[in-house]
């Protein structure tokens, strides 16, 4: 009831969420106030939590922000939904985002923009901007989002909380509306490292439904946060504190950094050469996938059929009216990259680059323990800045794309202000090493 009045009395002005829940979580609740027994066993039990709109959530609505689908009701959970609703979480809603999470600010959602709930004139960031506000806002202490390119640590760094996107194939991305299937991953966004800790605790591990899923142990994350960092070997990119960087920005990284050396952490300067390719790699490997991932889109098998001739005369209408601009630029850039004559070329090179991304990553996290940076080159825009010109949006994942090409886990916690607005520290570790993120991240916080 309280969450209700909550959102209530801010969503008017954050507009975090697409679809409210609140008959059946009002019931859910009551059910789970019978059975408080139980919960001394499960940390989240009872725990009100937000989704983004491309988990897939059973009997209640999932539209990825898309007018396509905007009267979509899976039959099915994601997995992750069904280890969260095995743990007794209250699902509040399905939250606001780009749509099919292309984009870095909200406005690309099919509905309307969300607004940053500490500046209603600027961006949440995207594209689980949805998500951040909410939890910012303090509508829901946990939501989910998903991660390609930064989508959710850039909106972390905007709203001030805090977001990871694990290694890649730690947590199941069955039942999570592929964008780019290859980079996609779903991870938590709360407002303190230790509810991060619990939430990844429960939806990580080995899914049969998800090839892609890997099957190592899930440690404790918990114990992880005891830890001290005395003596660990923190690694910072001189690409990452680069002129594209806001000054503000860089002030409160330099200032987290010396509370960290303080800690007994030892900071270096290091060099990550290619990461200054992966925006443009990532560009056509993601939109490959995508172009290839949304060919079921076709007003057919799922959502909105417009159109009543032929069937070519569907699939053009359906399409043509359900996707919006960005999306459409999507899938072109895509199908021209995988097209055969420029296979070689553009996608075959960008795979390349990718590994190349990779290998300076290994490099470096041989001989040390995290990277560290700034998550996003700014701070949270205006709403409208950036709209119109896709170039400079695309720059805003600079920093998070090169994390999302190598599989490596990584984590923006909340280091500072920068002119009243949040400025997010990235944290880079080893595969399948969320743990010493954790632990440096807790130490911090
Ligand atoms: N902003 C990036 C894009 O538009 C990342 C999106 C994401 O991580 N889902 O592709």
């Amino acid at each position: 009831e309280n969450t209700y009045q909550k959102i209530r009395d801010v969503d008017d002005s954050v507009q975090a969420f697409l679809t409210l829940d609140e008959e059946r979580a009002m019931e859910k609740a009551r059910a789970l106030d019978e059975q408080v027994d139980q919960g001394s066993e499960q940390p989240l039990f009872g725990i009100p939590a937000g989704i983004k709109d491309n988990i897939l959530t059973a009997g209640l609505k999932t539209t990825c922000a898309s007018q396509l689908l905007d009267n979509f009701e899976p039959v099915q959970d994601a997995t992750v939904m069904e280890r969260l609703n095995e743990q007794n979480i209250v699902t509040v809603g399905k939250l606001n985002m780009d749509e099919f999470a292309m984009g870095s600010s909200n406005e690309n959602s099919g509905y309307y923009s969300t607004k940053n709930p500490w500046a209603t004139d600027r961006v949440p960031g995207g594209s689980s901007g949805g998500s951040a506000a909410a939890v910012a806002a303090g509508e829901v202490p946990f939501a989910l989002g998903s991660d390609t390119g930064g989508s959710i640590r850039q909106p972390a760094s905007f709203c001030g909380v805090v977001g990871l996107k694990p290694t890649y194939g730690r947590v199941s991305r069955f039942g999570l509306v592929a964008f780019a299937s290859s980079l996609d991953q779903i991870g938590p966004l709360t407002r303190t490292v230790e509810d991060n800790a619990y939430v990844l605790q429960e939806i990580a591990g080995h899914d049969p439904h998800d090839s892609t899923s890997v099957d190592v142990d899930v440690p404790d994350y918990l114990s992880a946060l005891e830890g001290n960092i005395n003596g660990m070997r923190i690694a910072v990119p001189k690409e990452f504190m680069e002129e594209g960087v806001e000054a503000g920005v860089k002030e409160q990284i330099q200032s987290a950094i010396r509370t960290l050396e303080s800690l007994g952490a030892s900071c270096e300067e290091v060099s990550l050469p290619n990461a200054n390719y992966a925006v443009a790699a990532y560009y056509l490997l993601a939109s490959s996938e995508a172009s290839a991932n949304l060919a079921r889109f076709d007003g057919i098998r799922y959502g909105v059929r417009k159109g009543d001739g032929d069937l070519m005369d569907v699939y053009k209408k359906s399409r043509s009216e359900g996707f919006g601009d960005e999306v459409k630029r999507r899938i072109m850039l895509g199908t021209f990259a995988l097209s055969s004559g420029y296979y070689d070329a553009y996608y075959k090179k960008a795979q390349k680059v990718r590994t190349l991304i990779r290998e300076d990553f290994n490099h470096v996290l041989h001989s040390y323990d995290v990277i560290l940076g700034p998550t996003a080159p700014t701070t949270a825009f205006k709403i409208g800045e950036q709209k119109d010109d896709p170039l400079t949006m695309y720059l805003n994942d600079v920093l998070t794309i090169p994390v999302n090409l190598s599989g490596n886990p990584s984590v923006s916690v909340p280091c500072g202000f920068s002119n009243g607005l949040p400025v997010g520290m990235q944290l880079i570790g080893k595969p399948f090493e969320e743990r010493i993120l954790y632990r440096v991240a807790h130490a911090y916080e």
